[in-house]
């Protein structure tokens, strides 16, 4: 099992660069004991980087977690330690990006109701699914004035671990998904912006909302009945 470093704290996930062993590896991937690398998977993509060590280098091109968390390279790695880099631009747009998602979702659920289906999310732009609304322009412009004025509000995001039933007293479960996390998981990793919002999720993110700038809504086009896509930027 690898040690999946952006887990525990909010702080671990501006971890960079750190030291691992390969512990096994295919003809292309190897797994790590410990890795910040995050897996693509619930509308992230994986990061890439680098894995050194003396005299030699390669990349990481992608990594999953099927089977493991498998690192799939450009050439190949000697047996045991390496010196692990993220890229960290790309990265740290993904932590944005996926943070200001809580919010957007937020406000969308608290001032039309309407749930978060869906979302994919890059460094420079992302979109986000939502079930049951037909966005008109004056409410695309409410969404984005209300985004920013919560990320305005300066708010610290926080990383917990939480029982189901400690959380299930505290949340609405459509509001945060938490309801479609299977019933058998009890403990779960909560994330928490101060007074805004607190939702299960596996992601990574900022410490505090003054790290977003600002919500910049690109568009929303129909995905089908009461289906609706909304793209935006961060400015
Ligand atoms: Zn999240």
């Amino acid at each position: 099992m690898t040690e999946i470093l952006y887990m525990p704290s909010i702080e671990s996930n501006y971890i960079r660069e750190w030291e691992a062993t390969v512990v096994s590896h295919g003809e292309d991937w190897v797994e790590l004991d410990r890795s910040a690398f995050y897996p693509e998977g619930g509308g992230q993509p994986s990061d890439t980087g680098c894995l050194e060590w003396p005299g030699g280098r390669t990349r990481v091109k992608m990594v999953t977690k099927k089977d493991g968390i498998k690192h799939f390279l450009d050439g190949p790695v000697p047996e045991g330690a390496v010196h692990c880099l993220l890229d960290w631009e790309k990265r740290y747009g993904h932590m944005r990006m996926h943070t200001a998602q809580h919010i957007v979702s937020g406000v969308v659920f608290d001032r039309f109701g309407a749930r978060t289906v869906g979302n994919q999310l890059y460094h420079d732009r992302s979109r986000i699914d939502f079930h049951p609304i037909k966005f008109t322009d004056e409410q695309i412009a409410i969404i984005e004035n209300e985004a920013n004025e919560i990320i305005g509000r300066d708010l610290d995001v926080q990383i917990k671990q939480e029982l189901r039933t400690d959380l299930e007293k505290r949340v609405n479960e459509e509001r945060c998904n938490l309801d479609l996390i299977p019933k058998s998981v009890n403990n779960l990793r909560v994330i928490e912006v101060a007074g805004f919002d607190v939702c299960p999720c596996a992601g990574t993110h900022v410490r505090n909302t003054m790290e977003l700038g600002k919500v910049h809504v690109l568009g929303c086009e129909s995905k089908g009945k009461d289906r609706c896509r909304l793209t935006y930027e961060l400015v």
